[in-house]
């Protein structure tokens, strides 16, 4: 497939740019505000701003774009990290956070204020939307616009020393209340918060706005192709204003691209946080969350969420990708990497009575149909065995390939056996079935001339193990949660989580390792949980089903 990093319409641009020598090396930077766990479109910003970075010989850096302290934490820096770590990517020298420029920033406001081009206003939150004026009339002038320098400075000095309560002064730039861009009519750069701030204390009570922060941040670093979605573009004139107006040592410029949106899947970091806070899913990397974590936590791989960043390419337009298309990826990654086992999730006793009760067979599969290299577990077979209760039945027409009374099947990787009979309660219930074994009929291929209609899966009853087996599926049973009017909340999936406690698998997975993927043949693919699965108490996470069952 053709690699997207290098053909999109940014690197278009980069090319270019390298072409013109207006830059040499190209800096991206990836910019999270560490209020929440980064999610698939994170990813997609992510890949997008490393992957530019990489395939130019630039860099990329890692910026904590921390300018909102009551809702930012150490938690979410900390997993913002781990998780671009995790994906792949190294990020360029140490952690950068926004507000270690804080200082510089500052100085910069004092510049515009000495400039003529920044002022102190005292308009309240009520009256500066009244002055805004609105997208078809302009606004007016605030009637503290033609403060002077020298009472401006004094305001601005006094707004940091803390002597103004919060709400009642902010920094403006003075631009023009009647252009037809809203985020030119004297947008705030400074606002008084009187917080501890994550990592500067106490030592602010004003923050910068991100309008004040972020171009000026990229110049500190020299970024070259400041890369962001679609919703800043209204904000690119803005962003080019205070870069120009100001005495930076670097010109970055701003480009825009499409939001990833994938359908059933909301990526709202507010919205994600109700979901935590309300209880609806166990974390933030609960399996079914479309965070970096949870898609971790249920068996997604990197390489497979960066291939599927990289396939539905960079556009600049805001469209909706269809979810089925990650999961196509995910399953591409898992057929191709995961190991194959076996689990019974609703077991049914089988007595082969012509088996000798001591004995055992070691029996010997491959891990992996074409992958080799992955080579063999060990299967032990004996008298009793697991078969899961649906691949069961006292009478069935031809479609039914599997065990009927009467008929063979193939124990896959096994024997053929064929049903003698049921065992039942009082009630009629099936308490296991007696059957025998085929004899001869070991190995795939056997050239007995026997060909039973349908293969099933198994485990040994004395020597398999039980595990917990959490079934996931999509969170959301509707395309657009969130679209218009809809109330993600009352789109939620019931059956996004069903726990099977007591299901069976062959004793090779205790041997599984956190983080591990199994392919549970004919049930799904399966990871070890990353914290709960242990050889004491295994416990699987479904990642996904061996086709999309959404679309049929
Ligand atoms: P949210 O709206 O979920 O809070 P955000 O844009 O405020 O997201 P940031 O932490 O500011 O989150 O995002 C860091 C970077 O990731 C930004 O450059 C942003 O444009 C990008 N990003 C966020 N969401 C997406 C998405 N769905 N698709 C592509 N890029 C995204
Ligand atoms: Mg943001």
């Amino acid at each position: 497939m053709e690699n997207t990093a290098t053909s999109n319409f940014l690197q278009n641009i980069i090319t270019d740019d390298l072409a013109d020598g207006r830059v040499t090396e190209v800096v991206t930077r990836f910019p999270p505000e560490p209020n929440g766990y980064l999610h698939i479109g994170h990813a997609k910003s992510i890949s997008v701003n490393f992957g530019l970075a990489e395939a130019n010989g630039g860099r990329c850096n890692l910026r904590f774009d921390d300018t909102n302290p009551e809702k930012e934490s150490q938690e979410f820096i900390e997993s913002i990290q781990a998780d671009v770590q995790w994906l792949g990517y190294e990020w360029s020298g140490e952690v950068r956070f926004a507000s270690s420029y804080f200082g510089q920033l500052y100085e910069w406001a004092i510049y515009l204020v000495e400039q003529g081009k920044a002022y102190v206003c005292d308009l309240n939150a009520d009256e500066a939307r009244e002055y805004r004026g609105t997208l078809t009339e302009s606004g007016i002038n605030s009637p503290y616009r033609d403060r002077s320098v020298e009472e401006n400075l004094e305001l601005l000095a006094g707004m940091k020393a803390g002597e103004f309560d919060e709400g009642s002064k902010v920094l403006r730039a003075k631009i023009d209340m009647a252009s037809p861009n809203m985020n030119m009519r004297d947008p705030i750069l400074y606002r008084i918060r009187k917080v501890t701030h994550h990592q500067t204390g106490n030592d602010w009570v004003i923050y910068p706005t991100y309008d004040f922060a972020h171009g000026q941040e990229d110049a500190i670093e020299g970024v070259t192709h400041s890369i962001c979605t679609l919703e800043f573009e209204d904000h690119r004139p803005l962003y080019d204003w205070l870069i120009e107006s100001l005495p930076v040592s670097s010109r970055p410029r701003q480009y825009e691209f499409g939001r990833l949106n994938p359908s059933y899947t909301i990526t709202s970091k507010r919205k994600l946080k109700q979901l935590v806070d309300e209880n609806v899913v166990v974390g933030w990397d609960d399996p079914r969350m479309p965070t970096v974590s949870g898609m971790r936590r249920r068996g997604y791989s990197p390489a497979a969420i960066r291939k599927f960043c990289d396939m539905i390419g960079t556009t600049r337009s805001d469209g909706v990708v269809d979810v089925a298309m990650l999961e196509f990826a995910i399953r591409e990654d898992l057929n191709e990497n995961a190991p194959r086992a076996m689990a019974v999730l609703n077991p049914l006793k089988v007595v082969l009575t012509d088996y000798p009760e001591d004995k055992t067979e070691e029996l010997n599969a491959p891990r992996h149909p074409s992958r080799e290299d992955l080579g063999e577990r060990s299967l032990p077979f004996t008298r009793e065995i697991y078969i899961d209760a649906d691949d069961f039945r006292e009478e069935a027409n031809k479609k039914y390939k599997r065990l009927v009374l009467g008929k063979r099947v193939r124990l896959r990787n096994a024997y053929v056996i064929e049903a003698d009979s049921a065992i039942k309660d009082d009630a009629g219930n099936i308490l296991e079935v007696h059957a025998h074994t085929i004899p001869n009929t070991l190995g795939e291929n056997p050239e007995d001339g026997i060909k039973p209609k349908g293969v099933i899966q198994w485990v040994s009853a004395s020597r398999g193990e039980r595990a917990e087996l959490r079934i996931y599926d999509r969170l959301f049973n509707h395309e657009s949660p969130d679209k218009g009017d809809n109330d993600f909340m009352e789109h939620l999936n019931p059956e996004s989580l069903q726990v099977v406690k007591e299901a069976w698998v062959e004793p090779s997975l205790l041997e599984a390792v956190p983080e591990q993927n199994f392919q549970f043949e004919r049930e799904g693919y399966f990871v070890a949980d990353r914290y709960d699965h242990s050889s004491e108490r295994p416990v699987f996470n479904k990642t996904i089903g061996l086709r999309d069952t959404w679309n049929g």
